[in-house]
Formats: C-alpha cells, sequence, structure tokens
C-alpha cells in the first residue's frame, strides 16, 4: 500500500449521483444495488485497487457517492466474513478468530482442549493491532 497511489484521489465525498468507476484504476469486489430511480441505480459495495491493493468500501446514491479507504480491522472483518479464519499464536496454545453463525468468535486451543468465545469487533481491533504484521501477511494471503 503506498499514499502516493492514484486511488487516494478518489477518496471522500463527491456530490455525483451514482458512479461508475475506472476499470483500469479498481476491481469490483462486491457491489449490491439498492432499487432503480428512473434508470439510476444508485449502490455500494468493495473495491479494490489494482496498482496497490487497498481496498475501499463505498456508497454511490443519488446525490453523492464516498468512498473510504478500509482500515485493516475493517479488511480483515470483511475476509472473516467470506469465510476466512485467522489464527494467532502456536504450538499447543493459540486462538483462531472466524465468523460462525454470523457471530463473531475467538476460538481458544489449549493443549488439545478448544472453546469459542464471542468477541465483538473493538476486541478483535485490538487484537488486529498487537499482531499488525501477523494480520498483514493474512490479509496478502487472502487478497489472491
Ligand atoms: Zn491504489
Amino acid at each position: 500500500m503506498s499514499d502516493s497511489c492514484s486511488c487516494v484521489a478518489w477518496e471522500g465525498t463527491e456530490p455525483q449521483h451514482v458512479a461508475v468507476f475506472s476499470d483500469t484504476q479498481f476491481e469490483t469486489l462486491v457491489r449490491e444495488d439498492l432499487g432503480d430511480y428512473h434508470g439510476a441505480v444508485p449502490h455500494r459495495g468493495r473495491l479494490r485497487c489494482k496498482k496497490c491493493g487497498a481496498t475501499f468500501a463505498y456508497d454511490s446514491s443519488l446525490t453523492s457517492t464516498t468512498v473510504t479507504r478500509e482500515s485493516d480491522v475493517v479488511r480483515v472483518l470483511a475476509a472473516l466474513r467470506e469465510g476466512k479464519d485467522a489464527q494467532v499464536g502456536g504450538g499447543r496454545s493459540f486462538a483462531t478468530y472466524a465468523i460462525k453463525d454470523s457471530r463473531l468468535i475467538m476460538t481458544t486451543s489449549d493443549d488439545g482442549y478448544t472453546e469459542d468465545i464471542p468477541i465483538t469487533e473493538e476486541r478483535l481491533g485490538e487484537v488486529v493491532l498487537e499482531h499488525r504484521v501477523l494480520f498483514h501477511d493474512y490479509l496478502d494471503m487472502w487478497k489472491r
């Protein structure tokens, strides 16, 4: 990820309705159409910059379009929602983070004994900050 990538110019809110994003800049990861207003279809979703790999959430309504660079924890959450999981720690004692039944779960494994503990997104945010390098590796791996 680089601050000098041209995707920086797309961030923020523009007073333009129902945006069309540049194919050379972005790949659309998720798109959700929000109805049809006389041919204009507001939509929202996620984009990935083809040049630097940064991801963005966007919301394009009839009156404005907002593009927001995703933080690490948002990107991790998006991957977990797609069915990925992340293991932190190793050996006989570690924790695995995943979404199960649409709940964020930390599964602790201690000497073969496992326990599912529901956690908040805030807690996951702390874990991602604490293990920044590890989660950057996961995000690279999940990118494909
Ligand atoms: Zn970029």
